[in-house]
């Protein structure tokens, strides 16, 4: 509620007005083809696989983001997840509809968040997207995960694997295609271990679809 009350001012710029300046919305990094098919990330030609996803069991079958994870996309993620500023939920909501084709699913399903973190912020910024995402790709957003203990770990792709390994199950049966929206990929180890948890209860099909996507450079 806070921030339909505060003056408005570009959480990346400073600038008064909107949450999301459009100059600084357009400055965004876009993430285009050719892309990995599998993991989406930017490559020199169309491939299956890349360096980043070659050889990992990943159980998601393609992953899509609208930005690349820079210095701004990263001040625009915290400022929605650390200062709850759920407006920019919806800017990067809209961002991906504009930027990642709608996902041929049944449905959406979102990252849970663990339960501290919840407590702390009062949201969980993957299921914001996720409901979000849903009116605008005019699909059910539906709780199918949960944890089953502790947080996660970002950063180093070793401590992210490790913290989230059997850290996820359904709810329920999934439907046949589901897609899974988390707020940022960055090693693609979230993702892979929630798809595995949907596809144990069910799905076929997962496609992981986040705002921001970490780049690995060279
Ligand atoms: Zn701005
Ligand atoms: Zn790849």
């Amino acid at each position: 509620m806070l921030d339909l009350l505060l003056p408005q001012r570009c959480v990346v710029c400073g600038r008064g007005g909107r949450q999301l300046c459009a100059g600084c919305r357009e400055e965004l990094p876009r993430i285009e083809p050719p892309l990995c098919a599998r993991c989406g990330a930017p490559t020199a030609w169309p491939v299956e696989r890349c360096r980043e996803c070659a050889g990992r069991r990943l159980a998601f079958a393609s992953a899509r983001a609208a930005v690349g994870y820079d210095a701004a996309a990263r001040t625009l993620v915290h400022a929605w997840k650390e200062r709850g500023l759920r407006r920019l939920a919806a800017e990067a909501a809209q961002l991906v509809a504009g930027r990642v084709p709608r996902p041929e699913v049944e449905a959406l399903a979102f990252v849970p968040a663990d339960r501290g973190r919840r407590l702390e912020r009062g949201h969980n910024p993957a299921e914001r997207l996720g409901l979000e995402l849903a009116v605008l790709w005019e699909l059910p957003c539906l709780p199918l995960l949960e944890r089953t203990r502790g947080g996660r770990q970002r950063g180093s792709s070793v401590a992210e694997r490790r913290s989230v390994r059997g850290a996820f199950r359904a709810t329920g049966t999934a439907p046949r295609k589901v897609a899974l929206v988390d707020d940022v990929y960055t090693t693609g180890a979230t993702a892979a271990a929630c798809a595995t948890a949907l596809r144990a209860a069910g799905a076929r099909r997962v496609e992981a679809v986040a705002f921001a996507r970490a780049l690995r450079r060279g």
